[in-house]
């Protein structure tokens, strides 16, 4: 059996392109819910790195004004916009790099 972080790692290596938790939740088939996948990319993040490759984050965009949340440490959704007060945000896509 594999656990939900093998399954995430393994989806991402062969994913053609940039994931949200929202495709991984359909394509990995579990109850876990979105907040708990980010959790579980921060495991996979250190996984990979082990491994020998990287984590890459496509960066959250304020859907209102265009604010790219950039340079940040955790890899959850952030709630609302620094800018804009907005809460229309685009989800992080995730991608996996070899380097
Ligand atoms: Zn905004």
């Amino acid at each position: 059996m594999e656990t939900t972080r093998e399954r995430i790692i393994k989806i991402l290596l062969s994913a053609s392109e940039p994931l949200t938790v929202y495709q991984l939740q359909v394509l990995i088939n579990t109850d876990l819910k979105p907040g708990e996948l980010y959790d579980e990319l921060e495991h996979v993040k250190k996984t990979l790195k082990r491994m020998g490759y990287r984590l890459g984050v496509i960066p959250p965009v304020c859907k209102s004004c265009g604010y790219e949340f950039r340079d940040r440490e955790r890899l959850k959704k952030p709630s609302r916009c620094p800018r804009c007060r907005g809460e229309r945000i685009e989800a992080p896509k995730f991608f996996v790099t070899s380097s």
